[in-house]
């Protein structure tokens, strides 16, 4: 494996993140990292870190995302830093018939782009930014890493809508999210990866897949990332008469139906969720606050969470049949000791049982009781160095094979 400076690009409504890893002998090293925040702002954030260390630190204006990423391209363009010799991006869903990593080209993108109507929140910013970048940086190898990849094993059973087949040939079916975390999750695990693994990536999004021998065969998010479970914001699963009666409800006040269908994309995708029962916030250690002081909304809020997320488990051990680990991961799942603790609280009977002292701690480690059947562990997810990896085995063949290798020793 040569070595070379590999950039991760992650791209939001709000922002870009970056970070470069030096790839040669070895484990990939992460070298710095950065951000713009706040694209659309008189007052965006800019900066680099590497080891802590600030090392470009600005509030600029950033009117437009053009502006943001052209800030970003011209500081890893500018000879200060290690110059990229090959782009990763992570990319949310690249449709029906993109389901594979791969290079990018100007027809990979016409063809992302032209399933943009499945992903309206997300594809047109990643298509931007893979425009953009093959124009900014046009010596340099981009690669689409795909957050729906890990879950193009799961069988057609779980991918299937059921809905008129019309819509499933325009690609409408469950594609599932958070690829890359639940991946790098099974990269951790091994060499001793369980058979039968259900991993909660529990952030301000939320899902949960299971997978058996290392490979996914359900996940809890579907076309979009609003379906599954109950997010910051999010509904997750909802009964298809909320959202009618909702729809119609806003068609009251606003006849045109596409301005209707936006307002209710707005309403099931930031405004629902932990913030939409709580009334108060999608964050989960303000709603913990919240409780401490005794808000029921906040309590009804969260016991709603865990109640989702006991429920699924419950039947990804159904689908497994049976079940030998389970891994939090996300920044509620690496940091909600009581989180942790709500959802396993009732699950003894499915053999899992945590243990309040060793559920105690923040980060990695292993919280099941000495005599739970199932171990129970905390994994922080490595996404950006799973990016990092695909990016080599990509340059290195141009196309993934089925099941790349994947080296324990390579992560530590
Ligand atoms: P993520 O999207 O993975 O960054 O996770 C964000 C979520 O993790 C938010 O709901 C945070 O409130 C939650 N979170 C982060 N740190 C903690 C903590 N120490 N205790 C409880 N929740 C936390």
């Amino acid at each position: 494996m040569s070595s070379l400076p590999v950039l991760v690009l992650n791209s939001g409504s709000s922002s870009i993140k970056f970070s470069v890893y030096e790839a040669g002998i070895g484990a990939p090293q992460k070298l710095f990292e950065g951000a713009v925040d706040g694209i659309g702002t008189d007052l965006g954030k800019f900066w680099i870190k590497d080891d802590g260390k600030k090392l470009v630190d600005e509030t600029p204006a950033l009117p437009t995302r053009a502006v943001a990423f052209k800030m970003v391209a011209d500081a890893l363009n500018s000879g200060r830093f290690p110059r990229p010799q090959a782009i990763g991006h992570r990319i949310g869903c690249g449709g029906p018939n993109v389901q594979d990593n791969q290079r990018i080209t100007p027809q990979l993108i016409d063809e992302i782009e032209s399933h943009a109507a499945l992903a309206p929140l997300h594809t047109p910013i990643a298509v931007y930014i893979m425009r953009e970048a093959l124009k900014l940086f046009p010596d340099i190898p981009n690669f689409a890493v795909l957050d729906t990849y890990f879950h193009r094993t799961i069988p057609e059973v779980a991918s299937t809508m059921p809905i008129p087949q019309e819509y499933a040939a325009m690609g409408v079916r469950r594609y599932g999210y958070h690829g890359i975390s639940y991946e790098s999750i099974v990269y951790q695990l091994q060499p001793e990866v369980p058979e039968k693994l259900i991993v909660a990536h529990l952030g301000n999004g939320a899902s949960i897949s299971a997978i058996r021998n290392g490979r996914c065969i359900n996940t809890s998010m579907g076309l979009t990332p609003t379906g599954g479970l109950i997010s910051g914001s999010r509904t997750g699963d909802i009964d298809p008469g909320v959202v009618l009666f909702i729809l119609k409800k806003i068609a009251e006040t606003t006849p045109d139906a596409l301005q209707a269908a936006d307002k209710l994309e707005t309403l099931l995708n930031k405004k629902s969720g932990l913030l939409g029962v709580s009334g108060l916030s999608n964050d989960m250690r303000a709603l913990r606050e919240a409780i401490q002081s005794g808000n029921p909304r906040a309590r009804l809020a969260v016991d709603k969470f865990t109640w989702t997320i006991a429920r699924w488990i419950g039947s990804f051990v159904a689908e497994l049949n049976g079940l030998d680990m389970l891994v939090f991961t996300g920044g509620i799942g690496e940091n909600d000791i009581d989180s942790r603790a709500e959802i396993c609280a009732g699950l003894s009977a499915l053999g899992i049982m945590v243990d309040p002292r060793r559920n105690n701690v923040r980060g990695l480690a292993t919280i099941s009781a000495p005599e739970s059947r199932v171990s129970v562990r905390v994994v922080p997810p490595a996404e950006d160095l799973m990016i990092v990896n695909h990016v080599l085995r990509l340059s290195e063949r141009d196309s993934v094979e089925d099941e790349p290798a994947m080296i324990l020793s390579d992560l530590h």
